[in-house]
C-alpha cells in the first residue's frame, strides 16, 4: 500500500534518471531529506521542470512506499536562487551540497533554517560560505566551545595552535606551534558560533580579516568537514577555481 503525503521543502539536488524521469532531493523543515522520483518530468508538457531546479522552495504531494517517494503533484512556491553569474552558481551549489550532506549526517532541523538564510543572503561570498561551514560543524558536533585550551583549560590569550583535522586547540604553553594567526581564526570561528550572520560580518575582527585569512579559514573548515563526512564534496572542485587555495596551504 502506498500512502499520500504532503510536504514542502527546498530542492537541494536533482539527477536525471532513464525514461525522462528526474530524482529530486528535497530538504524538509524537519532537517530530513527525501528523494522524490518525478516520472516523465523531462517530457511533460503539463508539469514544469522548475520543480526540480536546485534552490527552489517547493510543495508537493507524493506517494510513498517502502521508503521510496513518487511525485503526484508539485509546485514551486518561489526560487531562493538569486545569483546572476557562474560564480554565484558555484557558490550556491556548494551551499546546497553542504546542507544536504549535513542533513544526511544528522544535523537536525536547524540546517533547514541555515540553508534558507544562506540562500536569502545575497550575494553569497566567501565570508558567508565560511559562516555556513562554522554553523554546519556546530550542528554536527564537530566544533564546540573555542575559548579554552583543550589540554590545560586556560583561557586563550596571545597565541594558539589550531588543528582543524585533529579538532585541536592548544595554548602557547601547551604547543610551541601556537601563533597569532591561528588565534585570529579561532576567534573568528567563536564569533560564527555565537553571532547571527548579520552581526558576525560587522564584527571588527571579521572586517579586519584579509582575503588570504578568509581563504585560509574557509579551506581549513572545508577540509575538516570533508574529513568528518569521509568523502570529498563534488562542488568543492569548482569552488576551488573561484576561490583558489592559498599557495602556502
Ligand atoms: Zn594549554
Amino acid at each position: 500500500m502506498s500512502a499520500l503525503q504532503k510536504l514542502s521543502g527546498i530542492v537541494i539536488h536533482r539527477r536525471r534518471l532513464g525514461e525522462g524521469d528526474v530524482l529530486v532531493q528535497i530538504l524538509l523543515p524537519s532537517g530530513e531529506t527525501i528523494d522524490v522520483r518525478a516520472f516523465g518530468l523531462l517530457e511533460s508538457r503539463r508539469r514544469s521542470l522548475l520543480f526540480a531546479e536546485p534552490a527552489s522552495l517547493v510543495e508537493a504531494e507524493v506517494y510513498t512506499q517502502e521508503g521510496k517517494a513518487a511525485l503526484k503533484e508539485g509546485r514551486v512556491i518561489r526560487s531562493l536562487y538569486q545569483g546572476r553569474s557562474y560564480q554565484d552558481l558555484v557558490r550556491t551549489a556548494y551551499i546546497l551540497e553542504t546542507a544536504g550532506l549535513a542533513a544526511r549526517a544528522g544535523a537536525g532541523p536547524d540546517v533547514y533554517r541555515l540553508l534558507e538564510g544562506a540562500l536569502e543572503s545575497n550575494p553569497a561570498d566567501l565570508l558567508l560560505l565560511g559562516f555556513v561551514l562554522i554553523r554546519v560543524q556546530k550542528l554536527l558536533g564537530i566544533l564546540g566551545f573555542m575559548e579554552h585550551c583543550m589540554k590545560c583549560q586556560s583561557a586563550l590569550s596571545d597565541a594558539v595552535y589550531w588543528s582543524p583535522l585533529e579538532t585541536l586547540i592548544l595554548c602557547a604553553r601547551c604547543d610551541e606551534r601556537a601563533s597569532r594567526r591561528d588565534l585570529r581564526l579561532v576567534r573568528a570561528i567563536h564569533l560564527g558560533l555565537s553571532r547571527r550572520f548579520g552581526f558576525y560580518k560587522e564584527e571588527p575582527l571579521i572586517c579586519s580579516m584579509t582575503d588570504s585569512e578568509r581563504l585560509h579559514l574557509f579551506w581549513q573548515l572545508q577540509r575538516s568537514l570533508e574529513q568528518f563526512l569521509g568523502h570529498p564534496l563534488r562542488s568543492a572542485k569548482q569552488l576551488a577555481a573561484v576561490y583558489p587555495l592559498p599557495a602556502h596551504f
